[in-house]
Formats: structure tokens, sequence, C-alpha cells
């Protein structure tokens, strides 16, 4: 797919006779050509003069007529060829800042598990079963928290997958809210394993669901309306 593109933004001036088939229906055009990333300029190569003609249905380029008879490209029209580069930049700060925001969440759930979050682990270094070589990723729900203790207990899920990214995807389709994709079987483990990015790789914490027909009865609807005479 080619996503770089050579354009022109052209501006159009006062008539003129084509120089080419002497039609009437001509004008004098400046052109500023520039590279662009999809839609997004990203640099000016170079402004052109040229003749764009009704009749012959083309631009014609011609180096005759006087310079002052073209319209003139203001700075601006230039300078806007360039936004690209601020608009990346912009783009790069916001994922960093994203990314930075992320990783504080991931070590604040790690610190203060919650009942319900879902953990990506790797079985097969949790458990340092050669079975689970094969399968190692699982997800597993955490049922409970001991603060006291610093101990939580969680049920692993039945199936084992071979990539991370398979196990991304049935969080996605929303696998996980199925309590029979879970053992029933709950085995406690330290909180301070969470720390272990080797075996928790990620951690997910669901969202509070929302409660729409107590937000229903928040909202008070605009009853009384306007009325006019009929003619
Ligand atoms: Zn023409």
């Amino acid at each position: 797919m080619l996503l770089f593109y050579y354009k022109r933004d052209l501006l159009r001036g006062g008539d003129t006779v084509c120089p080419s088939c002497r039609s009437s229906h001509c004008a004098y055009v400046s052109s500023v050509n520039y590279i662009s990333f999809m839609i997004f300029p990203v640099f000016p190569t170079s402004i052109s003069r040229c003749y764009s003609c009704f009749n012959c249905s083309k631009l014609i380029k011609n180096s005759s007529g006087s310079p002052e008879q073209f319209p003139r490209i203001s700075k601006f029209r230039i300078f806007n060829k360039f936004i690209a580069v601020p608009l990346a930049l912009v783009i790069l700060l916001m994922v960093q800042s994203y990314s930075q925001n992320m990783e504080k969440l991931q070590y604040q759930f790690r610190l203060q598990p919650q009942k319900n979050d879902v953990l990506f682990i790797d079985n097969f270094k949790l458990s340092t079963e050669p079975t689970q070589v094969l399968y190692p990723y699982r997800m597993a729900k955490i049922t409970k928290v001991d603060n006291k203790k610093q101990t939580m207990s969680i049920v692993l899920s039945s199936l084992g997958y071979r990539s991370i990214s398979r196990a991304n995807r049935d969080f996605v389709v929303r696998r996980h809210l199925f309590s029979s994709y879970f053992y029933e079987e709950e085995v406690e483990l330290s909180v301070k394993m969470l720390l272990d990015e080797e075996k928790v790789i990620k951690i997910k914490r669901p969202f509070n669901l929302l409660d729409v027909e107590n937000l229903h009865n928040d909202v008070e609807f605009e009853k009384k309306f306007e009325e006019f005479p009929y003619l």
C-alpha cells in the first residue's frame, strides 16, 4: 500500500488565453507541490506556475507570461504543508504519556489486587510443571484477596494458550465472563507474586458496570412543553 503521495495545491488566478489551443477558457494557476503522507502534507517540494485550460482540460506548463500575472502564494499556504511533522510529534507524545499511565496503572494493580481482576499468567513458570510447556499462557481470575495475610485466591482458565496474543483475543471476546471458562478449584498465592512480571504478564481490571436503572432515576426529563395556539 502506497502511503506517500505527490500532490498539488492549486491556486486559480485571472483568466487568460490558452498558450496551447488559444481558447479563452483558461486561467493563470500557481501551485504548491508537496509530498503527503496519506492526507497529511509532510513537506513542500516546489512552487510552479502554469495555465489551467478548460478546453484542453489539462495543466499547461509554460514559462511565458510575467510572474505578476500568476496568483501569489501566501507563506501560510507553504508552511501548512509541513503539518504532518508537528502532528506526528503530538501523536507520539500522546502515545508516550498513555503508555506511561498504563505502566503506572499496572504497577498499582500489582500492589493492590482486587477481586475479579484478570491476570495473564505464564503457568509453566508459575507451576514449573513440564506438562504446561506447550500451552503455558492462561488467564486467571482473582476470587479473594486477604489484605492481612497478603494472600489471594485465583482460579485458572481451563484453556491454555500457545501465545499471549491468543489469550488476549479471548479476553477481547469476553470469554472470561463465563464461569465455566475457569476451573472451580482455587489456588492460594502470595500477593507479592504479582510483582514477578515473568509469571504474571499483565493484569486487567474490569470496569464497574453501570447500573442503568439508577442512572435513569437521576435524569429528569423536561415534561413541560410550550403550548402553541391552534390556527
Ligand atoms: Zn487549451
